[in-house]
């Protein structure tokens, strides 16, 4: 939730620039991988900005969404280029009443012909976030970090648990920063139905999740480069889990009891040890 006075339009578009490159800086969107959105409810002027006006149909009606305002990346942009021209690489949807479709505003210099590929799962994980808890505000990557991938390509890693304590046990930071933990869902199709479905149900509960032998998902209600920030923590640790595993598993890791004691001076809730 983000209180009044609201950011503007650049504001957000530095933050989303400044996200993406980012992820470019920790090796999370080689080529054109990886998208960006965030959706905010309150009263937003596209027209300076992004003069093309559109109707777009929406990849599933968001009745509840009427007035609000989606900023997405578009597909096959570089979400490194989006801080030098947003303009160039982000849409504006502005939904219609009763959400079924919403008006585009894109500049006259866009790269590219429609939004990204996965928009499905972008808007269903809003949606579903924004009714949950009321917010005005909610931000989401798709990323596809090196390490973290590489795990959800190994069978034991695939495994919400497993994943989970092998990866908070090497920085303090990692569960003070993502006390839900990581979630994981198996393979599915990308921009699929079957992975918007997944996502949905993992977001509510995770942070971020691990797409199995592809990236991950992350979001956040307060700012964009804290989606980021979620990314760069997990990624972190699944650095220091291939490390380890590369020198024969000889480090030792935050123990159950050092990391329970974090959690404990913290007062932070977690269910995982
Ligand atoms: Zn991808």
């Amino acid at each position: 939730m983000i209180e009044a006075p609201y950011p503007g339009l650049n504001d957000l578009l530095t933050m989303m620039g400044d996200a993406g490159l980012r992820m470019s800086e920790i090796g999370a969107c080689e080529g054109a991988a990886g998208n960006i959105s965030i959706c905010l409810h309150w009263p937003m002027e596209l027209n300076d900005l992004f003069p093309e006006e559109s109707e777009i149909e929406l990849t599933q009606p968001a009745p509840k969404l009427a007035g609000a305002t989606l900023l997405v990346s578009g597909s096959g942009t570089r979400l490194r280029e989006i801080k030098d021209d947003p303009a160039a690489n982000i849409a504006c949807i502005a939904v219609n009443d009763g959400g079924q479709n919403g008006r585009l505003y894109t500049s006259h210099h866009r790269r590219f012909e429609r939004v990204t590929s996965e928009f499905n799962s972008h808007l269903a994980v809003h949606y579903n976030q924004m009714i949950a808890s009321g917010t005005n505000f909610h931000a989401i990557i798709h990323a596809q970090p090196v390490y973290l991938t590489l795990l959800g390509h190994i069978p034991r890693y695939q495994n919400e648990q497993v994943l989970n304590t092998h990866l908070m046990r090497w920085q303090p930071e990692t569960i003070i920063n993502l006390p839900e933990g990581i979630g994981f869902i198996p393979f599915c199709l990308p921009g699929s139905a079957e992975l918007m479905a997944a996502n949905v149900e993992n977001l509510r509960y995770h942070r971020i999740v691990v797409w199995a032998k592809h990236g991950v998902m992350a979001r956040s209600d307060v700012s964009v480069k804290l989606v980021a920030d979620w990314i760069e923590y997990a990624e972190t640790a699944a650095k220091y889990e291939y490390l380890n595993l590369a020198i024969g598993e000889m480090a030792e890791g935050l123990s159950v009891e050092e990391i329970r004691s974090i959690c404990k001076a913290l007062n932070l809730k977690q269910r995982i040890f």
